[in-house]
């Protein structure tokens, strides 16, 4: 006789032994759209093994086995190391090894939108190690500028070598970059910026500075080296700071604490102090805030792209559940409400993943005007609309799983670790205001509402409620917005060009149902309201997990 107390009935069998990839339609039909010639094998391969058993359990001890901060050895020496439980390295090496940091500055074709479908598959396993990983991808523009430190460091940004070991760049196969702006007084307005620079001669590297000050967010401590911000004698200044020095001795970076997030757990964020550590100057003395934005600028597309993937994922979950749990008499996935639920989160999880590839394909092709132009207005718009319906879409995409989803035991259910982490594509690199006000200068710009009527043509008369907005836009644009209507602008254009996006890469009636809810009205401010002639089976059927 069994000790167990009772049969456990109708709980679904976890998501677990799929192909990402495979499963994500959506995602395959953007790449066509985008870059129709690209290889995607690679991505098979990578789908694959991001759904096996063995990431997802590497995925759930990183996060419940969060970093330790070891600021001294026993001896009393300062030691400033983060140490890992061993699954944050499997992850890290498996994101570096699919090529998610430097490679596509190396890449040919199209490789800015195969590592974007990479990194979004990434995070459906596990987002937080994708932050090392995307500002190691997100540094080269700028690194650029200080051509001596790139010519020694690019090699090995881009290399598909992880190695984690606390040594002097020469000796590492791969190295990892982070980058701290933020500071007590100011993270929005780092014109604030306390921490000061005083010159210190000039070497190999160029201008040499000592750094004297703080950062009060530091994610990603023991990367290898980073860009920082500081107060120069011209002004507001970027600079290239490893934390081991070219005598290999370590440079004066002192990690102060970690952080203690909401989520995010399996990346160590952090608090440091500079004291006189050895920086060189990347770019122009006082020009500090748009050569720090070359990254900056990257960082917002893996917002949104990390966004999607979590949107992905929760929709996944959703999905999973609803096919194999039964309530009242059929599938969840078979009640009429529930079916409206989980088609009205297909649409917003396929729309944010055709505007987050758009941005990716604009980065490919950047050396051609229009697509110069599109990469400057979607990023602030791709990064506020995407990660802004993050939250509310974790928290629906819960409560499909009823109490279950609200549920950790041990980071085992995977649906709170989702809610808890979208907030912060929101907040970092640029809070939503921030990006709204972004967008305005960017449509300042000469060429923006012309790029926008351009990228909007395709779909024209394809439906009565794009036609209206596309025909409203130029003259709101040309009017220009006071900044309290900033959001409102950026709602706008997200909408008009994630219908245009639809229409070219999904089926008719996944825009057809993007535009009369999201366009034409016929929805509430909750998810689930889409109206009574949405052909909810095909959007279910195409958003499936399996
Ligand atoms: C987990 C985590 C990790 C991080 N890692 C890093 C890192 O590695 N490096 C780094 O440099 N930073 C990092 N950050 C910091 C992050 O980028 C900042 O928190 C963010 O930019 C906001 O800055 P702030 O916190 O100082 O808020 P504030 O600048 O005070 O902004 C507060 C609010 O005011 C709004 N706001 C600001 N100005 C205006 C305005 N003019 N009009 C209207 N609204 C406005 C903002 O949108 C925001 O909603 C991290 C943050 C988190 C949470």
């Amino acid at each position: 006789m069994s000790d167990a107390t009772h049969e456990v009935l109708n709980q679904p069998e976890p998501l677990v032994g799929y192909n990402l990839f495979a499963a994500h339609t959506a995602l395959r039909d953007a790449l066509k759209f985008n870059a129709p010639c690209l290889d995607t094998a690679p991505l098979s391969v990578l789908g694959e093994r991001l759904g096996t058993p063995e990431m997802q359990l590497h995925a759930r001890l990183a996060n419940v086995h969060a970093p330790q901060l070891k600021t001294h050895d026993r001896f009393g020496r300062r030691a400033d190391l983060v140490e890992f439980h061993p699954s944050y390295h499997a992850l890290m090496q498996a994101a570096v090894e699919a090529g998610l940091h430097g490679t596509p500055w190396v890449g040919e074709g199209s490789p800015h939108v195969l590592r974007a479908a990479g990194f979004m598959l990434f995070t459906e396993l596990e987002p937080s190690v994708l932050c090392p990983i995307s500002m190691t991808y997100a540094v080269t523009p700028a690194l650029r500028s200080n051509a001596a430190v790139y010519a020694d460091w690019g090699p090995k940004l881009t290399n598909r070598a992880y190695d984690p070991a606390l040594k002097l760049w020469r000796d590492k196969a791969g190295l990892t970059m982070g980058m701290g702006m933020t500071e007590k007084q100011g993270g929005s307005d780092v014109r604030a910026n306390t921490t000061r620079a005083e010159a210190d001669g000039e070497d190999s590297w160029g201008r040499r500075y000592r750094v004297t000050g703080h950062k009060w967010f530091f994610s990603a401590p023991m990367c290898d080296g980073f860009l920082i911000l500081a107060q120069a004698p011209a002004g507001l200044t970027c600079f290239f700071l490893p934390r081991v020095l070219p005598d290999g001795t370590l440079n004066g970076l002192r990690i102060q604490r970690l952080k203690d997030k909401l989520g995010n757990k399996a990346n160590a964020s952090s608090e440091v102090e500079f004291h006189r550590a050895a920086a060189w100057l990347v770019g122009e003395e006082g020009r500090g805030v748009p050569q720090i934005l070359e990254m900056g600028t990257m960082t917002r597309l893996d917002c949104a792209l990390g966004t999607s993937g979590l949107m992905r994922q929760a929709l996944a979950l959703a999905l999973n559940h609803a096919t194999q749990r039964q309530v009242f008499g059929k599938p969840l996935v078979q009640q009429p409400l529930m079916r409206n639920v989980l088609a009205d989160l297909a649409i917003e999880s396929e729309a944010a993943c055709a505007l987050a590839m758009r941005l990716a394909r604009a980065f490919d092709r950047k050396d051609q005007a229009y697509e110069a132009a599109m990469a400057r207005i979607l990023t602030p718009i791709a990064k506020f609309w995407v990660c802004k319906r993050g939250s509310h879409f974790a928290q629906e995409a819960m409560e499909c799983l009823g109490g279950n989803g609200y549920v950790e035991e041990g980071g085992e259910s995977v649906m709170a670790r989702i809610y808890r982490e979208m907030p912060l594509n929101s907040i970092w690199e640029g809070a939503g205001n921030i990006m709204a006000l972004d967008l305005l200068r960017a449509l300042r710009k000469a060429d923006a509402a012309a790029a926008l009527a351009q990228e909007l043509g395709p779909a024209q008369g394809a439906h009565p409620a794009l036609d209206r907005l596309a025909a409203a836009l130029p003259q709101r644009v040309e009017e220009m917005a006071t900044e309290v209507e900033a959001r409102r602008r950026a709602q706008d254009v997200a909408l008009a060009v994630q219908a245009a996006l639809l229409y070219q890469s999904a089926p008719q009636a996944v825009f057809a149902a993007f535009c009369d809810s999201r366009l034409a009205g016929h929805w509430g401010h909750a998810f689930g309201t889409l109206g009574g002639g949405t052909d909810f089976d095909l959007l279910i059927q195409r958003a499936l997990p399996r």
